[in-house]
């Protein structure tokens, strides 16, 4: 017999029946709105429309004024401005508190929060303060229009399945989607809307004291923007192996990349890494190598325009994600491939890359 599920002692801070409207928070820094930001305007709109609401994006930082026609571009129906010198450097507590304060002015039914660094560390807190339920890494939306809930809907861990997701007592529904996910709404630059700016909102001092920062050197290329992309997987079996996967990488003027056992080896590094716990990438040609296609390998790629895959087993999963299913062992292939694209002039002389073999691999 199951045991009745257990109720969490969590206050109801915002009614139910008094929220309405879909609220994103979009983050601003170093003078630009952040595009994953306004990607989250894709489902934003279509869960809009279905509940007959509109989308608000909340900005908050020092001197962002300007930015503010910028969502309207994507589809954002009003946006509320918190323009203040004491935002000019983030902390996720301080961010959070005017987040918070928002939201329980505004009262939307829904926020949603761009999946980066930031929104990962600040989104929970939030939904803490607000006592409320959230869903990181959504992948798609839907809703249950009788009861207004939202169903979130992400892979479980190391599933293949998809849960849906819902947060049926509590409001506002949060949710944070990964970069990539979903693509940026087309571009209408004479859309025009409602700027709030707003002068109600306190901003506390923080309560940690930022002494120094420090760019972090990251690794340069973005896999996320890349048009070409060879990945090397587990099936490379060594650091040694991962050449080749560059090499090829090199004579297709692509970069490298990889799965998570390969990150996990040391073959690359993490900003490399593809799939629901690394990145969605989206480029024209995909090479996966020695991959097994995972479920959780192969959400990361299902932007990409082709997938090639070179795996010795035939009936490695990875084959069903792919265009051109290459079988066979990846030392004995890929010479073959990078002789051939070689011979046939396919690539410019050597000299003229910026990223040479040797390179991309971590030290
Ligand atoms: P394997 O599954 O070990 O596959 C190796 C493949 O290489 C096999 O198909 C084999 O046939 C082939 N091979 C072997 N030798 C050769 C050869 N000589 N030539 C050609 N082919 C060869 N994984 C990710 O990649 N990205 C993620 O973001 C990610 N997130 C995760 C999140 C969670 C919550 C969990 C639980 C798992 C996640 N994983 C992720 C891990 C994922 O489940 C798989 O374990 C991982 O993708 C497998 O990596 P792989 O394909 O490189 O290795």
């Amino acid at each position: 017999m199951s045991k009745p599920v257990q109720q969490l002692p969590w206050p109801v801070v915002l009614k139910k029946e008094e929220c309405k409207g879909v609220m994103i928070y979009a983050e601003c820094f170093g003078g630009v709105v952040n595009e994953v930001s306004l990607q989250l305007l894709t489902p934003a709109k279509k869960i809009a429309g279905k509940l007959g609401v509109e989308t608000t994006i909340v900005m908050f930082g020092d001197k962002i004024s300007e930015l503010a026609q910028e969502p309207f571009s994507y589809g954002a129906d009003r946006v509320i401005l918190v323009d203040d010198p004491k935002l000019v450097t983030y902390y996720p507590n301080v961010f959070g508190d005017v987040l918070v304060q928002l939201v329980k002015r505004e009262k939307p039914e829904l926020v949603l929060v761009a999946g980066t660094l930031r929104g990962r560390e600040m989104a929970p807190y939030v939904a803490n303060v607000l006592g409320t339920g959230i869903t990181a890494d959504c992948t798609g939306f839907d809703v249950d229009e009788a009861t207004r809930d939202v169903l979130q809907i992400r892979p479980p861990f190391g599933a293949t399945m998809l849960a849906h997701i819902k947060t049926p007592k509590h409001r506002p529904q949060m949710a944070t989607v990964r970069p990539n996910v979903f693509q940026l709404p087309a571009r209408d630059e004479t859309r025009k809307g409602e700027v709030i700016v707003e002068t109600g909102i306190s901003v506390r001092p923080p309560s940690i004291e930022l002494v120094s920062s420090q760019e972090v050197k990251k690794d340069e290329v973005a896999i996320e923007k890349a048009h070409v992309l060879v990945s090397g997987g587990k099936g490379i079996g060594s650091r040694d192996g991962f050449k080749l996967v560059e090499e090829l990488a090199y004579a297709l003027g692509g970069v490298v990349a990889g799965s998570r056992k390969a990150v996990d080896a040391g073959w690359v590094t993490h900003e490399r890494q593809v799939g629901q716990t690394g990145k969605t990438v989206k480029p024209l040609l995909y090479i996966a190598v020695g991959i097994s296609g995972s479920a959780q390998h192969t959400f990361g790629i299902r932007e990409a325009k082709v997938v090639a895959a070179i795996n010795i087993d035939p009936d490695a999963p990875v084959f069903e994600s792919a265009d051109y299913c290459i079988l066979g062992d990846y030392r004995k292939i890929m010479p073959a491939i990078i002789d051939e694209i070689r011979r046939s002039k396919l690539v410019r002389p050597a000299d003229e890359f910026k990223d040479p073999p040797g390179k991309n691999l971590p030290s």
